[in-house]
């Protein structure tokens, strides 16, 4: 038996609120959520984050969340909502089976954006350069 929580849950191991569910995609509320309404969009084919998950279960997953957070929207009465998606232990992900959160907002709910910082001068440019190199 895996040790995922999220795999336990894709199994019905441990209960869930789910919300949808298909051959690649299991949806259900964040057990504490932002706002009500946040749901998670977890790919039932066990990967850790986005760099290891398959084509196909990421074509899956991203049509899936786009119509999930529809009906989140509309279920709660906003048309505004972050979708998130914390990759590796540094970047907030507790969980290590991959997921998207969709977080619907409000205007009063007091989240804040997260800070940008300039790049130093010519600092931009030599980053994307390092970027595109990796991307040919
Ligand atoms: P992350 O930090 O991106 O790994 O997010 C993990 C999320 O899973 C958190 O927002 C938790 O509240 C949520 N979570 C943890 N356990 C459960 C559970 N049993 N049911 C629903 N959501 C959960
Ligand atoms: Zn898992």
């Amino acid at each position: 038996m895996s040790d995922c929580l999220f795999c336990k849950i894709i199994a019905k191991e441990i209960p869930s609120a789910s919300v949808y569910e298909d051959d690649f995609v299991y949806a259900f509320l964040d057990i504490k959520p932002v706002n009500p309404g946040h749901v998670l969009v977890v790919p039932k084919a066990h990967s850790v984050n986005l760099l290891d998950m398959t084509e196909e279960t990421l074509v899956a997953v991203a049509r899936t969340t786009q119509r999930i957070a529809k009906a989140v929207c509309e279920a709660v009465g906003t048309d505004a909502f972050n979708l998130e998606m914390n990759n590796g232990a540094v970047a907030g992900q507790v969980v290590p089976h991959a997921h998207l959160h969709i977080v619907p907002r409000r205007a009063d709910d007091g989240l804040t954006h997260w800070p940008g910082h300039p790049y130093a001068e010519g600092e931009g440019e030599k980053v994307a350069a390092k970027i595109r190199g990796l991307l040919l």
